[in-house]
């Protein structure tokens, strides 16, 4: 990750959604004459230039952790942190994961499409074409399968890539906490009713667990994501976050695509993913929201040979940030990364904590043509301006996504 291969006086080709040349003006000019002689005679008028000189070019990045099909944003908990209001007490003031659940549940499929659908415009505008969406606040069938339906609406009507993920696996929901075996009987709704009905609506890519001490055991998780695997799905898991339970070393075992959060990970987690092929994907906007001071081991991570991923974790309780450059300067900033990993982080690494390192997250011939463009005149720029808005454009597929 020490070399982000960022090259100077270069020109991009781009047909039909794909980037076929990367060099020299006159290379590139080449090759896409190679394209016109072999085809539509009109192709050299339609092809359009546009000026980059003295600004910075870099894949579209990729944002692959995010929870953004949710309702009411939770800014009423920031202040009661602040004061000094532990999970319990916000719990008890009706705030927490639950009240987004509640929230969740009474809104129409309608309702969340128009506030899931704006969140993505503002994703894009900080240089993201590629976000990763989970569902997670309905906890009940019908719930999840709102979300997840909110999630292909805006994966079908977006220029950007949208990649959905089931997370039913987030939180045991209150009304399955009364009695004995709720908690049981929860988990048995999610493999026998959930997943299958997911996997059959292909609704979702990859399935995701809350792995963690009080939420989801290490054995349940396992038995969750095998059932998931068994249901043609592949498989992320949040670990790690407050207490190095094994987490990472599951997700490794289990040949998960990524594990996610990784705060706590032990030299045993760390051990794990460095010797698999699992993504460690940071939140570090997260820790810096709630106000604390640990963050993920990343340099530890990048240093015992793990792909590291960065994303921004986008969520109402925990890290309400659309502004994935901002987690990149977190990423320098406090988990001491150079810019060079910090620009993998977002594109090459988050395409493969995706399953998406063939086809996007870089610049080079035969990628999709997904691509930002900055007003920046050094790609150190774009941490450095921490919270500013940078981007100028941004091209999915090789068509628009955003411009300033
Ligand atoms: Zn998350």
């Amino acid at each position: 990750m020490a070399d982000a291969g960022i090259r100077t006086e270069v020109a991009v080709g781009i047909d039909d959604g794909l980037i076929v040349a990367v060099g020299t003006m006159t290379d590139v000019e080449r090759e896409l004459a190679n394209i016109e002689r072999s085809g539509d005679s009109e192709y050299h008028a339609q092809c359009e230039y546009i000026d980059c000189a003295g600004r910075v070019v870099t894949p579209g990045l990729v944002d692959s952790h995010t929870h953004a099909v949710f309702g009411r944003p939770r800014y009423d908990e920031q202040e009661l942190r602040a004061a000094g209001a532990g999970y319990m007490e916000i719990a008890q003031k009706g705030g927490g994961i639950h009240s987004s659940v509640r929230d969740l549940r009474l809104r129409s499929e309608d309702d969340l499409l128009a506030l899931t659908r704006a969140r993505l415009q503002r994703l894009a505008r900080y240089g993201t074409t590629t976000v990763e969406i989970k569902s997670g606040y309905g906890l009940s069938i019908e719930d999840e399968l709102k979300s997840l339906r909110v999630i292909a609406s805006v994966q079908s009507e977006a220029n950007l890539r949208v990649v959905p993920t089931w997370l039913g696996a987030h939180e045991i929901p209150q009304d399955y906490r009364s009695g004995p075996d709720g908690r049981r009987r929860y988990i048995e709704q999610l493999v026998s009713e959930q997943l299958p009905t997911v996997a059959r609506e292909k609704l979702a890519i990859f399935a995701d667990v809350f792995c963690e001490p009080g939420v989801f055991t290490l054995d349940e998780t396992r038995a969750i994501l095998e059932t998931a695997r068994g249901r043609g799905l592949t498989l992320k898991l949040h670990a790690d976050e407050l207490e190095p339970s094994g987490g990472a070393e599951l997700a490794a075992e289990l040949g998960a695509t990524s594990a996610d959060h990784l705060a706590a990970i032990s030299e045993a987690g760390i051990a794990a993913l460095a010797s698999s092929s699992t993504v460690a994907t940071l939140l570090p906007g997260t820790m810096f929201f709630l106000g604390r001071t640990r963050q993920a081991p990343a340099r530890a991570l990048i240093e015992s040979g793990a792909v590291v991923a960065l994303a921004t974790d986008f969520n109402p309780g925990t890290s309400p940030t659309p502004n994935l450059p901002l987690i990149m300067t977190i990423g320098v900033s406090q988990l001491h990364m150079s810019v060079a990993e910090v620009l993998l982080a977002t594109t090459v690494n988050g395409a493969a904590a995706l399953g998406l390192a063939g086809s996007t997250g870089q610049i080079a011939s035969g990628f999709s043509a997904d691509v930002a463009l900055w007003e920046c005149e050094d790609a150190r720029e774009i941490p450095y301006w921490y919270g500013d808005a940078r981007c100028v454009a941004t091209w999915c597929r090789g068509e628009p996504v955003h411009t300033a």
